[in-house]
């Protein structure tokens, strides 16, 4: 049997529509309006869950096969949780709705004159487009930051960095030169954001749990953590106590935090801060600084400065009210500096996009979005997290508790709740992380450190 959303394809990738790509092939077939929503991350699953509601068929497009649930991304690169705990595919969550189509495929462009999405050799025909694809890390043009770093922004570059990391010790352990053990030791985070100060605690309790009992003949004094922070505080953003509770909390756990210390090159074995000193490390991670994801010249969009699509308060874009953006590709101000790339934002944007598109198939005007903001939660480590909510500021025990209940709740599907509690409890409960398998076993095999994140290549987003 033919699928709906067959009628919308056509091999070739010109944007035409060809003879078997006409809309309404199949006569037999009422017409439904057609949006494609291109990313499948926080502002993507929202936009198509909100039109799923109306009656319109919506392609969902995206490169992957699952949605990612980012926020607890950094723990999978600290091998506290497993991949497929944080992930969830998106064929399932859809399997009640027969007017949503997943496509896998990597989007190359959109065609907005003749509204087609071009993906590999096939153009995806649309009459209402919501772009969500997302950010990539910003590098800023730091030398060596690209080549040498490890990022965190897919499932498969979280498994890269834990693979590496675990065979960091690996290496460690069997080597007999003092300078280069140090060298496979010393960690680097770079920013001092929400992932950086995350994953610092993260990396530090598998450290000082876990692999301390797995390296028994390891001296876990020469291990080395530094957080690396342009600016002179962490948690930008956050008010100043809870600032200054995460870096006081970080430094009890033996994280160095390096307040107005910018990086400004990586090579393989080292990095340089901007006041001439040298960190002989075998492993950066950057987490400081991303981008809207697509080259907004390329698809002829006007984009600002951290490569955002301008969008109008309804969302959509100045020239084609037919086409939406959302999530972290939205330039979206409203009273004020530009709001956050966070999972809100698109949850919200998404939504808002969705019902906006619902209310054009009515007759209505789209309505103007309005961000609101519900709090910002950071945990640090085992009873130690911030959080701001409703202008009020918990630290401590609460502000964990209040984020565990959180992750939770958000979590897609059942069984990764219950996975990702049952492991929680735990390494609560025996500090023990993970199950720790380098898997592939070929990553980083090198006999000197070197901050290599050639098998991550693949994926970069
Ligand atoms: C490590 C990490 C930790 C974070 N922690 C938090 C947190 O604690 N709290 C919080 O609120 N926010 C957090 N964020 C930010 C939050 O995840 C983002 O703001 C949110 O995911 C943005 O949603 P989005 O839909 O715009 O983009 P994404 O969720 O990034 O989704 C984009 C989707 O587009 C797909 N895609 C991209 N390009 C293509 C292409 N060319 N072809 C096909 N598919 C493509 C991707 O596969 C992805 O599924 C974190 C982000 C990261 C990376």
């Amino acid at each position: 049997m033919q699928s709906p959303y067959e009628n919308y394809l056509k091999v070739g990738g010109d944007g035409q529509p060809s003879r078997s790509g006409q809309k309404n092939a199949d006569s037999s077939r009422p017409h439904r309006p057609t949006v494609v929503v291109l990313g499948a991350g926080f502002g993507g699953l929202w936009a198509a869950r909100t039109l799923a509601e109306g009656p319109v068929d919506i392609i969902l497009i995206d490169r992957h096969n699952y949605h990612t649930f980012f926020p607890l991304l950094y723990q999978v690169g600290a091998a506290e949780l497993e991949p497929e705990e944080i992930a969830h595919p998106l064929r399932k969550i859809f399997w009640r709705r027969s007017n949503v189509h997943v496509h896998l495929g990597e989007v190359q462009d959109v065609d907005f004159s003749t509204k087609a999405v071009r993906v590999a050799d096939q153009a995806i025909r649309y009459d209402y487009l919501v772009i969500a694809l997302g950010s990539q890390p910003n590098f800023y043009g730091i030398p060596g930051v690209e080549d040498y770093a490890f990022t965190l922004k897919s499932l498969e570059q979280g498994v890269v960095l834990r693979n590496h990391i675990l065979t960091c010790f690996e290496r460690a352990a069997c080597e007999v030169d003092p300078e280069i053990r140090r060298r496979w030791l010393t960690f680097t985070i770079v920013g001092g954001g929400p992932t950086g100060v995350e994953f610092a605690g993260a990396l530090m309790e598998l450290i000082r749990g876990s692999l301390a009992k797995d390296f028994p003949t390891l001296d876990f004094s020469q291990v080395r953590m530094l957080l690396l922070e342009a600016s002179d505080h962490l948690l930008d953003g956050m008010p100043q106590v809870l600032s200054a509770y995460a870096q006081a909390r970080l430094g009890k756990m033996g994280v160095e935090v390096h307040l107005q210390a910018p990086l400004v090159k990586i090579t393989p074995h080292e990095g340089l801060l901007k006041d001439g000193t040298r960190v002989a490390s075998g492993t950066v991670i950057w987490t400081a600084g991303v981008r809207g994801n697509i080259t907004g010249e390329q698809w002829g969009l006007a984009t600002n400065r951290r490569n955002q699509v301008e969008v109008l308060p309804t969302l959509q874009t100045p020239d084609h009210p037919e086409v939406y953006v959302v999530g972290d590709l939205a330039g979206i101000q409203q009273d004020g500096p530009p709001l956050p790339m966070v999972a809100q934002m698109g949850i919200q944007t998404g939504t808002a996009a969705g019902h906006n598109i619902l209310r054009q198939l009515a007759g209505q005007s789209p309505l103007p979005f309005r961000y609101h903001d519900k709090g910002t939660l950071d945990v640090i480590g085992r009873n130690a997290a911030v959080a701001s909510i409703w202008g009020r500021a918990f630290r401590g025990f609460l502000a964990w508790l209040i984020w565990v209940w959180v992750h939770i709740y958000n979590l897609i599907g059942f069984r990764n709740r219950l996975l990702v509690l049952i492991n929680w409890a735990w390494a609560y409960l025996f500090s023990e992380y993970g199950v720790r398998l380098i898997l592939p076993s070929t990553v980083s095999s090198g006999t000197e450190p070197t901050a290599n994140k050639r098998s991550a290549k693949a994926d970069d987003v």
